[in-house]
């Protein structure tokens, strides 16, 4: 599965940043990939931005673990459908619960990360003019 493939459901999408009221659609090129390392854990960042303020809203964060839930579930996918028509229900059946449990151990883990990770990501221009994505931890929350 690769980015562009996950990130179907918000492409095209009309947004408002909630930052600065500017309405965007994102589109294909729009979805960013950053590698960060945060508290010690490394993982991409997907994210797009604002173009009119450069507020970064996250898409996912993916870590290794991320990459290694994604490919089991691709691979429980892949035996479900090489089952089909072979009529046998009870690997069928066996082979469903299987593909429920890789969809909730992935789907679990998105949730722990955004949790981990509850403050921002934002833009910073250092002194020679590179621009980085610094993590800010929500301050708000404790
Ligand atoms: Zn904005």
């Amino acid at each position: 599965m690769d980015i562009k493939e996950q990130m179907k459901e918000i492409m095209d999408a009309s947004v408002t940043c909630d930052k600065c009221n500017h309405e965007f659609v994102i589109k294909e090129e729009s979805i960013m990939k950053e590698k960060m390392e945060v508290k010690g854990l490394k993982f991409d960042l997907i994210y797009f931005y604002c173009p009119s303020c450069k507020k970064i809203y996250r898409a996912s964060i993916q870590d290794r673990k991320y990459y290694l839930l994604v490919e089991e579930l691709d691979k429980a996918r892949k035996q479900v459908r090489d089952n089909f028509g072979t009529f046998d229900t009870t690997k069928a059946n066996k082979l469903n619960k299987k593909l429920k449990k890789k969809s909730n151990a992935l789907k679990n883990h998105v949730l722990e990360m955004n949790d981990k990770f509850s403050g921002e990501f934002a833009f910073f221009v250092d002194n020679k003019g590179n621009r980085t994505i610094e993590y800010i931890e929500n301050d708000d929350i404790n």
